[in-house]
């Protein structure tokens, strides 16, 4: 039976769901491990990989490191993230932490501050806590294992597999977005890559591929053939070493594997923000735990309910505007405000949300700071000191280059 046919075989076993997913039956996750050494050639896909990586592998600044440090740094940057946008952030993170012993002496503010701008803040708060496990509880010393590595905050299977064999050498296998396009296609997995039965095939065939020793290379190749030449569209084939191993280019399916992420569903926000100028200081707010964008600053900010129902800002009467913003204010920071115009409008996406951005600017005319909130007067020429959110620096730039007050 051809390797297609076999792969087939397994697949010729789904379970089908109402909404039309598919996933094959349990018992089909256990053949896996055993079809897969039959009915690929793993060593000759190897050699194949090694002579394609020697010509075309990406040159990135974090290739080719035996530090696991760096390895770690750059494998969070990366997650969400494109590599052109990771690079900066890299070099000038390792310019002020340049080991784990120095992060972990860091204050979170500072870490969060070389973050601003890369979104995903979890990613550097979980980095300073990681820094602090690894210095006070292996005395400085990563973890030699994937399974210990995980063991980390932040720190998941993929990520654990990446400083191990990258940094390490070990067999760990990885599967992130690239790979798992990638082994998909050469599985022809006719399911979704995502389920628990997809997701196991996948992490075996990524094991399976792997040599005992320097499996670094061999992951590093399998990312940059999923990120070069097995593209989410149009897939180089003709130019791809793995040609003849290659399931969905057998079957012709490389448009149709992997089957795509169900799309989520995008809801629309309108958030208010207001500058509130005090002498030459502004009011900032720290963004709590139970939050987005957690330990960064912001200016006061709500999610509209009743403020703006769904109408353009500008449409609605002024006065009730301004006494609904007036009243929110009082009520989240204790003050009193003299209300200032719309200053503008910023659009971004988080998540599943779409948020339209009104901010406004007030003064500050009387009342006390309400004691239980992380509210802070910031002198306005500081701003560029304080880890901010993207759209709180992006207003903080029009309030400095001045005549919004
Ligand atoms: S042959 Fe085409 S679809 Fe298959 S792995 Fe190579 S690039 Fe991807």
């Amino acid at each position: 039976m051809s390797r297609c046919l076999s792969i087939l075989s397994i697949q010729s076993f789904v379970s089908r769901f109402e909404d039309g997913r598919q996933e094959p039956a349990l018992h089909c996750m256990f053949m896996s491990t055993d079809l897969l050494a039959e009915q690929f050639d793993f060593s000759a896909m190897r050699r194949k990989l090694k002579s394609w990586y020697q010509k075309h592998g990406r040159e990135l600044p974090w290739r080719n490191l035996e530090d696991p440090y760096r390895v770690w740094i750059s494998e969070i940057m990366l997650q969400q993230t494109t590599v052109t946008a990771v690079i900066p952030y890299y070099e000038r993170f390792f310019k002020r932490f340049p080991d784990v012993r120095s992060l972990a002496k860091s204050d979170q503010q500072d870490v969060l501050a070389l973050w601003e701008g890369l979104g995903y803040y979890s990613r550097a708060r979980n980095l300073h806590k990681a820094a602090r496990v690894i210095v006070d509880v292996h005395d400085g010393v990563f973890p030699r294992s994937a399974v210990a590595l995980q063991t980390l905050p932040g720190i998941g299977r993929y990520t654990a597999g990446a400083i191990a064999s990258f940094a390490m050498g070990q067999s760990a296998p990885i599967v992130e977005a690239n790979t798992l396009r990638l082994y998909a296609r050469l599985l022809g997995m006719t399911y979704d890559p995502r389920t628990t039965a997809g997701q196991k095939l996948l992490w075996d065939f990524a094991e399976a591929i792997l040599p005992k020793k320097n499996a670094g290379d061999v992951n590093q190749a399998l990312m940059d053939l999923g990120s070069l030449v097995c593209t989410p569209q149009e897939p180089d084939c003709p130019n791809c070493p793995l040609l003849n191993f290659c399931d969905a280019a057998e079957l012709g399916k490389q448009a149709e594997i992997p089957i795509p992420k169900q799309k989520t569903k995008i809801t629309e926000l309108q958030d208010i923000c207001v500058a509130i100028r005090d002498g030459n200081k502004v009011l900032l707010r720290q963004r709590q735990p139970n939050e987005r964008w957690a330990g960064l600053w912001d200016f006061p900010r709500w999610t509209s309910q009743k403020t703006l129902p769904k109408l353009a800002v500008n449409l609605l009467p002024k006065a009730s505007l301004e006494q609904s913003i007036i009243a929110e204010i009082r009520e989240r920071t204790g003050y009193e405000i003299d209300h200032g115009p719309l200053a503008e409008v910023i659009k971004h996406s988080v998540t599943r949300y779409r948020i339209e951005l009104f901010c406004f600017t007030a003064k500050k005319v009387s009342g006390r700071k309400k004691s239980n909130e992380p509210l802070e007067w910031v002198p306005l020429k500081e701003l560029d000191d304080r880890p901010l959110s993207v759209t709180g620096r992006k207003f903080a730039k029009r309030l400095q280059s001045g005549g919004l007050f």
